[in-house]
């Protein structure tokens, strides 16, 4: 019997029927058949857990779609959007509003290097669009270098950067656009057998490819710092700061995608803080305000930035910077900064769940790898460990994820709600997730493993 949660002493299974009944008639959900869905009616939220009308409650493993980094309904943001909505809910964005210039000063105070421009965006995707807008201006070239298994957002560039099967029925043809293999060991098709052997031949791979596609017509590279969606998969030592320097050599321009990564998931600041690594343009939107407000952004370098003095930006939104998303983004900051949250990512990261997962592995045949850092860990779940076969194939849909689907329904049994993609399972709980928290999500997640051996 799971505890009670107490915001909700009376459970109304009455509302959570209706809801789901409006839902069902009127909503059309991301990335779904439509028919095939059945969204769970949600009553309310706080800090890492969430619960429906019939008095159940989870404890929340995904951070809502890996945003809510400070938790569900912290007081002083909750406060800070009242307080601004009172003062001045929303302007347009071609004025000095003080929501908007103490956002971008906190955030510029914290992106690495010099980093020190914001142009903010609704989101992560048109993050996305805007870096690689900025970066074709700048050199005044036409292609685009991303990676294979990455996720760049939904929008029509985004989801044509992506390399991952969902940009497939959306692919113009992807002009301009030309994907490559990032290092990834533990799925290398590269006959690597070491971290540095597969940093190498990325490495090389990555010069092969520009020599190729012609560094002339090449404005960027973009990358995840740690791809999120794809599989958190951290990057060797070395691997960044070789294409840094690619880049570099070749006047291209560096994007790092930090949207998923960034504020406080790695146990830094940003992924990119990991690496010592300073990108020319770096996307960020979710962990900037926990998504209590819509908000994303490109932090800009001074050298992009100076394109731009003299000549304008052909580019902007209705609602850059709005004052309830950047008055959420000031109060998240000051609170992770106050509360020690990406201090906390780190530590328990490092002590519980990162240890934790690794005896997990220990006593699952299901477990084929785990990895990750602070509060952004992934198991690779297989049928056979020796030959590495996926737990359901790759891009499976249908009865073929069975398995997942029942790893994903014995975790909810157990109280916990966890992040399920292809063969993965992403542990991905808020920043703010307390020791004993992630101890009760490890017994869940060890329970919902002995169901995926099952299918080993
Ligand atoms: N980039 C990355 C790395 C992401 O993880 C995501 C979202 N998961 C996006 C871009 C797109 O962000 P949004 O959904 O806010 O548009």
């Amino acid at each position: 019997q799971l505890p009670q949660p107490p915001q909700l002493p009376h459970p109304d299974p009455g509302t959570g029927a209706a809801v789901k009944a409006a839902d069902r008639a009127h909503v059309f959900h991301s990335w779904s058949a439509q028919e095939l869905i059945d969204p769970l009616a949600v009553a309310g939220a706080e800090g890492s857990y969430f619960w429906d009308y019939d008095g159940r409650r989870y404890l929340d493993f995904t951070s809502g779609l890996v945003f809510t980094n400070i938790g569900y309904q912290h007081p002083k943001v909750v406060a800070a959007i009242q307080e601004q909505a009172g003062r001045m809910t929303t302007f347009a964005p071609a004025f000095a509003i003080e929501a908007r210039s103490e956002a971008a000063r906190l955030i510029a105070e914290r992106t690495p290097g010099d980093l020190d421009k914001i142009f903010f965006t609704n989101a992560g995707a048109d993050a996305v669009e805007h870096a690689v807008r900025m970066a074709r201006l700048h050199t005044g070239r036409p292609k685009i270098l991303s990676a294979y298994r990455s996720y760049h957002g939904g929008t029509q560039q985004a989801v044509n950067i992506t390399g991952d099967p969902r940009r497939w029925a959306s692919d113009s043809g992807s002009a301009g656009v030309v994907r490559f293999w990032a290092p990834f060991l533990y799925r290398s098709r590269f006959y690597a057998e070491t971290e540095e052997q597969e940093c190498a031949r990325a490495l090389e791979h990555l010069e092969t490819t520009i020599a190729f596609e012609g560094p002339d017509t090449i404005a960027a590279i973009i990358l995840e710092t740690i791809p999120g969606t794809a599989g958190i998969m951290v990057p060797p030592p070395g691997y960044l700061a070789g294409v840094r320097e690619i880049c570099d050599r070749h006047g291209i321009v560096f994007v790092l995608d930090e949207v998923m990564a960034g504020f406080g998931r790695t146990g830094t600041w940003f992924a990119a803080d990991l690496f010592g690594v300073v990108p020319d343009l770096m996307t960020f939107a979710k962990g900037v305000n926990s998504g209590y407000v819509p908000l994303g952004g490109v932090a800009i370098s001074e050298r992009i930035a100076a394109t731009f003095a003299r000549r304008p930006y052909p580019g902007g939104l209705t609602y850059s910077g709005h004052p309830l998303a950047c008055a959420a983004a000031v109060a998240t900051i000051n609170v992770m900064a106050e509360e020690g949250v990406v201090e906390n990512a780190a530590g328990l990261g490092a002590r519980v769940i990162g240890p934790g997962l690794r005896d997990l592995a220990a006593r699952h045949p299901s477990v084929g790898e785990v990895r990750g850092v602070g509060m952004f860990w992934a198991l690779d779940l297989v049928r056979n460990r020796e030959t590495r076969e996926p737990l359901v194939p790759y891009n499976a849909s249908g009865e073929a994820t069975a398995p997942m689907a029942a790893f994903a329904a014995a975790a909810k049994e157990n109280g916990l709600w966890p992040f399920v993609n292809m063969n993965r399972t992403h542990v991905v709980p808020p920043c703010t997730l307390t020791e004993e928290e992630a101890k009760e999500g490890l017994a869940a997640l060890d329970a919902a493993l002995t169901v995926a051996d099952g299918y080993t």
